[in-house]
């Protein structure tokens, strides 16, 4: 894949986290700015981090944190495992960590955009975001 397929997957993978979890931190649940000026900044945070290409692009390796609860996760911070326990599941997690172990070779980049769009669901990515990769957040019209 080239870098700018890569970073298109990337931006279609975090504007569907973040509209998945409408627009709140799944963790403190504090609106995001898309919702209210006074919004707290939202970021699509990796459950299972990024360099890990076999679960990069996986809708449920996402999830939808203001940038404090993101910054604590990411650095391990004790929020992480409350985070982990009450937003992921250990299941998931679980799951998660052995998916990760898979060698993803020869990634192809439509094929990973495809299974994006049906898993966040095509007839509502396309009404949504007109089914382009292209932009980062939602729509202003809407
Ligand atoms: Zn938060």
């Amino acid at each position: 894949m080239t870098k700018s397929e890569i970073s298109k997957l990337d931006a279609l993978w975090s504007k569907y986290v973040k509209e998945k979890a409408g627009y709140k931190c799944e963790y403190c649940q504090e609106e995001g700015r898309q919702l209210n000026p006074q919004g707290v900044w939202l970021e699509a945070a990796h459950i299972i981090g990024r360099t890990f290409r076999s679960t990069r692009w996986l809708l449920y390796n996402g999830m939808c944190l203001c940038s404090g609860c993101h910054s604590g996760y990411d650095q391990h911070r004790p929020i992480e495992k409350s985070i982990r326990e009450q937003v992921i599941g250990l299941p998931k997690y679980e799951e998660l960590c052995k998916t990760k172990q898979v060698i993803a070779k020869n990634q192809d980049y439509n094929e990973i955009r495809n299974k994006l769009m049906a898993d966040f669901g095509e007839a509502q990515a396309i009404a949504l975001f007109g089914g382009t990769a292209n932009e980062e957040e939602r729509p202003s019209n809407r």
